[in-house]
């Protein structure tokens, strides 16, 4: 689950990570009130789930409440990489004489938590990285040792952070965010940039926080952020009935059950020429309960042309997921023809219920290859 900025910079606010006072407007009046509480110039700030907002017009300076009504009035509804602009951050605006980078994120490969630091901040990491790698600093946390005060030491002199102030004031954000990072259930926490003002003083001033979903439970204040109004109607209409589902733009919609084997199903369309609609997991189970919710959720999407079911039966029988696509049909309209592999356990009782309900637009297919071709022929 990401956060907005201003989410994220609460939660460094919390842990003692300096942040810049602020507050949220939704319209270009709250934007003026906001201004006029917090005094002086402000900053207004598009609050969507991308980066790059600065390069699409969606940070701009005011420098006094009129002025941020209007920079408001100017964000509001900007679509920033698909993201519209529905809420501010109005904050009181720093000054910067240097911009620095500072994330803490898990390395899967190393197995560790790594932090990365570089006086080049500002712009995409991603472009330090590539073109000037010898600029970023990176180091990992030993999980059995724990953070120790020279992991952060050692960033900010491998970083080249010269003045010493700033060695202190970065070394103790680094301890704070990997606290924050920890005791969050983090997977990802940026803080591009992070400044240094005029006066020396180090803060952040943006925030990219994405906490492991899996761990929501343990944070009931973090899960009650979820934004619903901002995510894919499809996909959160997918959480609401627990399946496991990702939009794609083609027009065959897939389900499989397992991830790998519903992976291989998207690849195997594309073998066939088709486009995949999405990518559906049935998990594990695959009840009759299942497949309807399943179907319920892909046939919401009005792209989808052809569904292609491809089960390999396991712990999930066959039979099954036979019964649950004839009562997917009785429960649902569903126009789009569905073309059905069924191999491993029960393959056969799964076939026969299909061929003995002989549902018009049920088709059965032998191999996977075979169920692709025909579902990519119908969906054209
Ligand atoms: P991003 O483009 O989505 O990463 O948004 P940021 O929060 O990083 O803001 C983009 C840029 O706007 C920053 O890199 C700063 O250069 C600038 N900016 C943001 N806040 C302030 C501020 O308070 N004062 C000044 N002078 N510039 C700011
Ligand atoms: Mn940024």
């Amino acid at each position: 689950m990401d956060l907005y900025e201003y989410q994220g910079k609460e939660l460094f606010r919390r842990f003692g990570i300096p942040v810049s006072e602020g507050r949220l407007a939704t319209t270009p009046a709250e934007a003026r009130a906001a201004a006029e509480e917090i005094g002086g110039p402000v900053v207004v700030k598009a609050q969507v789930l991308t980066g790059g907002r600065g390069k699409a017009g969606g940070v701009k300076l005011a420098g006094d409440p009129g002025d941020a009504a209007q920079k408001a009035e100017g964000i509001l509804g900007l679509d920033i990489n698909g993201h519209v602009v529905r809420k501010l951050w109005i904050e009181n605006a720093s000054e910067i004489a240097k911009e620095y980078y500072l994330s803490v994120t898990f390395d899967r490969g190393a197995k560790q938590v790594l932090f990365m630091l570089t006086t080049e901040g500002g712009v995409e990491i991603e472009e330090v990285a590539a073109t000037k790698p010898e600029a970023l600093a990176r180091l990992h946390v030993d999980p059995l040792e724990g953070f120790q005060p020279w992991v952060a030491r050692r960033l900010v002199y491998g970083a080249g952070v010269e003045d010493p102030s700033e060695q202190k004031q970065i070394a103790d954000i680094i301890g704070k965010l990997y606290r924050c990072f920890i005791e969050s259930d983090a997977m990802l926490a940026e803080i591009n940039p992070l400044i240094v003002t005029p006066d020396g003083e180090v803060k952040a001033l943006d925030s990219k926080f994405t906490v492991d979903d899996s761990a929501l439970y343990r944070h009931p204040a973090i899960a009650e952020l979820r934004d619903t109004s901002a995510a894919d109607p499809l996909e959160a209409f997918a959480r609401e009935k627990g399946v496991t589902y990702v939009k794609l733009d083609g027009s065959v919609g897939i389900l499989g059950n397992g991830a790998g084997l519903s992976m291989s199903t998207v690849d195997v369309v594309v073998v066939a020429g088709g486009r995949p609609a999405n990518f559906c997991d049935l998990g594990g189970g695959g009840s009759a309960e299942g497949v309807v919710d399943a179907l319920e959720v892909i046939t919401r999407d009005p792209q989808v042309r052809a569904i292609f079911f491809n089960i390999f039966g396991g712990i999930t029988r066959c039979d099954e997921v036979a019964r649950g696509i004839l009562e997917a049909l009785d429960r649902l309209t569903i126009d789009a023809p569905i073309v059905v592999r069924l191999d491993g356990t029960n393959a056969e009782e799964g076939r026969r219920i299909l061929a003995e309900a002989a549902r018009p637009n049920v088709h059965v297919a032998e191999t996977m290859l075979d169920a692709a071709t025909q579902a990519v022929e119908l969906a054209a």
